[in-house]
């Protein structure tokens, strides 16, 4: 039976980082008790949840691939502990701009391209009609209107492309609310 699912950005999305910063690797970031609520509200509600998040920094020679699947797996210990899972992170080490081969290429992946998308889509089953995209960029809202998502935009980013989201909410927290209250 096709899943319903919810798409979630990364970094100012499902977790913050301290200050202005990038956020690269663990201790980078931190979680509001409110978002890991949120996300086991909407994982207890049936909803699968994955995340889809551009890491081009691996492409600018920041940070490896490997701290980048190490911060994922790290939080999914962080949700185990809550009670629930991401079932899979999808990320895109690619940019175009980067020096570092074989990542600095043009790819599908890079939202607001709909690679990561399409290949979850098709591998869990998942159900568009029923499903979301939350993020905190206009790339996030473009991405998830072309897979043909109900979009959700967050005020944690700099709110650009709100015109273009189906909603508009303040956080993670906000956004399940919405999510759960909304029949599709
Ligand atoms: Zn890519």
């Amino acid at each position: 039976m096709p899943q319903k699912a919810v798409f979630l950005d990364r970094d100012k999305t499902i977790i913050l980082p301290h200050g202005d910063n990038y956020i690269y690797r663990i201790g980078d970031f931190y979680i509001p008790d409110s978002y890991n609520t949120a996300l086991k509200e909407l994982y207890d509600n049936g909803f699968k949840l994955y995340v889809v998040t551009n890491q081009g920094r691996v492409a600018k020679g920041y940070m490896s691939e490997e701290d980048v699947t190490d911060l994922h797996e790290h939080l999914n210990e962080i949700y185990n502990s809550h009670g629930f899972e991401v079932e899979e992170f999808a990320y895109c080490p690619h940019n175009p701009m980067g020096h570092v081969d074989p990542y600095n290429v043009v790819c599908p992946c890079r939202k607001p391209k709909q690679g990561m998308f399409t290949y979850l889509i098709e591998k869990y089953d998942i159900d568009i009609d029923k499903s979301w995209m939350v993020g905190d960029t206009e790339r996030d809202i473009v991405a998830g209107n072309l897979c043909g998502l109900k979009t959700i935009l967050l005020r944690t980013g700099y709110h650009i492309g709100s015109e273009k989201a189906d909603y508009v909410e303040d956080d993670l927290a906000a956004a399940a609310v919405r999510i759960l209250k909304t029949k599709k």
